[in-house]
């Protein structure tokens, strides 16, 4: 019968792709059904016009490196051609996931916006469509906080920051989470005079305390103004002059700057689904789902970031899998959140792999965990880079299990893959050491600390201490 499909997705952002692909390879009649015509969600919003940001302030500052040296490099200027390079480079990295695309793979696809009839039946631009299983991958989207004078169309979200057509002289960024932090550390870098209001005590709150405090000082060193605990009572938005007049818990004050850029996070895309016509359970942090993503109604699974949560792609990505295999199959599978892994897109970049070293504290105690530190400063690759500043943190059971790793420097993500793997694959941070790595390279970040962790692991070794204790020392 038309308009009956084995699954129906709403939303074509990061999980609803990978949702829609995984279940054409299974073989299934899927129907994709996306309100926006000109995006595929926050990946194109966000995540790559961040990372072309940073990217493109970082080779600033590796172009100063080569004026210290006496090799000048040209400058930008105001920007203009870097958000036209920024929105070409998004142009051409989503062609390739072009809805009609995905319509050369079978899925069919509808533009609109969808809503629950009933727990099988979805309804888009006045047609019905059902299927047997539904999956929600509506997303999330900025908060604006309600402030008086203020609201989404005078100042700027992460969403909209790529419409500017050139670097504004100075901004305030609104909350010191990651997107206010990357962006604080691009803006700073390009010469844009940038303070952060954040009404907490402290930024990055979900990052490991000593790699926080490393990426505040690397800022504030870069000339950002941090004002914590800081509430906003109201604001002034006008043409290239914005006055944010808030109170720092002491005093009343106020910043006035060229723009204001809203980070206050994002909440869960939930407006005009009509779940309840679904019977679909959620509170104000998403949609409830188990860790098979099934919703309260058991034909409906949900993923990404209308799940609340941690809010990343490759989280998105890979519930978009579990959900479908769930919802099409036989197999059962769970979400491991265990090993969540993300990357701040700061200059330069913070890496995160489980546990902090708080937090392993707070679970195993001060003296159930071993904590394995290397500063950049004695690797020679970043010595030869000029990139001595940042920090490898590896968090270990006593046994050398690895519980985190968290590294602020040159190359961060690609060390923390390493331990990923290992982590994932029960492999100790010692067994690191023996493995040979490229010299000079970033290898040195870890094997260093590893071999550390190897002699603990050795000098733990029962059987190993009673044998010394057996053979008697040679006299010399
Ligand atoms: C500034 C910033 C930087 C980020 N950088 C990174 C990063 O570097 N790495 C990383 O891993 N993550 C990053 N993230 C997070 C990442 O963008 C999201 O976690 C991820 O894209 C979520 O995927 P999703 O599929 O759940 O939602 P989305 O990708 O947002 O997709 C949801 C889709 O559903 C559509 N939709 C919504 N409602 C309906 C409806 N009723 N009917 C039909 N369609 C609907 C929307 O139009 C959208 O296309 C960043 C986020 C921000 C804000």
């Amino acid at each position: 019968m038309k308009n009956r499909y084995d699954l129906i997705i709403i939303g074509a952002g990061s999980a609803g792709i990978v949702a829609a692909v995984h279940a054409r390879g299974l073989r299934k009649k899927v129907l994709l059904i996306e309100k926006s015509k000109e995006t595929r969600g926050s990946k194109f919003l966000n995540d790559i016009p961040f990372g072309s940001l940073s990217y493109h302030s970082s080779l600033i500052l590796n172009s100063n490196k080569l004026e210290n040296i006496g090799i000048s490099a040209a400058k930008s200027s105001d920007g203009t051609k870097l958000f036209e390079h920024i929105n070409e480079q998004v142009k051409n990295l989503s062609s390739h996931l072009e809805l009609k695309n995905l319509e050369k793979m079978g899925v069919a696809v509808v533009s609109g916006e969808a809503s629950f009839i009933d727990s099988h039946t979805v309804k888009c631009a006045s047609k019905e469509y059902r299927a047997k299983k539904i999956i929600i991958a509506s997303g999330s989207r900025p908060i604006v906080p309600e402030i008086d004078g203020l609201d989404s169309k005078n100042v700027l979200t992460t969403e909209s920051l790529f419409n500017l057509k050139k670097l504004p002289g100075s901004v305030v960024i609104v909350g010191g989470g990651p997107a206010g932090i990357q962006a604080a550390s691009a803006f700073s870098i390009m010469g844009v005079k940038t303070v952060v209001l954040e009404k907490g005590e402290t930024i990055l709150a979900r990052e490991d305390d000593e790699i926080r405090a490393m990426v505040l000082d690397t800022l504030k060193k870069r000339g950002v103004t941090f004002v914590f605990k800081a509430i906003i009572e109201n604001a002034q938005i006008e043409k290239r002059r914005c006055t944010l007049n808030f109170s720092d818990g002491k005093k009343s004050r106020r910043v006035t700057a060229e723009r204001v850029l809203v980070c206050c996070g994002r909440k869960p895309a939930l407006d005009n689904l009509g779940l309840e016509s679904a019977g679909v359970e959620y509170d104000e942090n998403g949609i409830l789902v188990n860790r098979s993503l099934r919703t309260s109604v058991s034909n409906i699974y949900a993923c990404g970031d209308v799940t609340g949560g941690y809010m990343y792609t490759n989280k998105a990505e890979a519930q978009a899998s579990v959900a479908v295999v769930n919802a099409l199959s036989l197999i059962r599978k769970k979400m491991d959140y265990s090993s969540l892994i993300w990357g701040l897109q700061t200059t330069p970049m913070v890496a995160h792999m489980g546990m902090t070293g708080s937090e392993a504290q707070a679970r195993y105690g001060k003296f159930g965990i071993r904590i394995y530190k290397f500063p950049f400063k004695y690797s020679m690759h970043a010595a030869l880079r000029s990139e001595s500043g940042g920090l490898a943190k590896i968090i270990c059971r006593p046994s050398g299990r690895i519980l985190g790793a968290h590294v602020f420097g040159d190359n961060a993500d690609s060390i923390v893959h390493e331990l990923q793997i290992a982590k994932t694959n029960g492999i100790k941070f010692g067994k690191i050491s023996l493995s040979m790595h490229i010299f000079p390279s970033y290898g040195d970040v870890l094997t260093k600390p590893s071999l550390r962790s190897y002699i603990d692991q050795y000098s733990r070794n029962i059987l190993i201490n009673i044998v010394r204790a057996l053979i008697p020392h040679r006299r010399r």
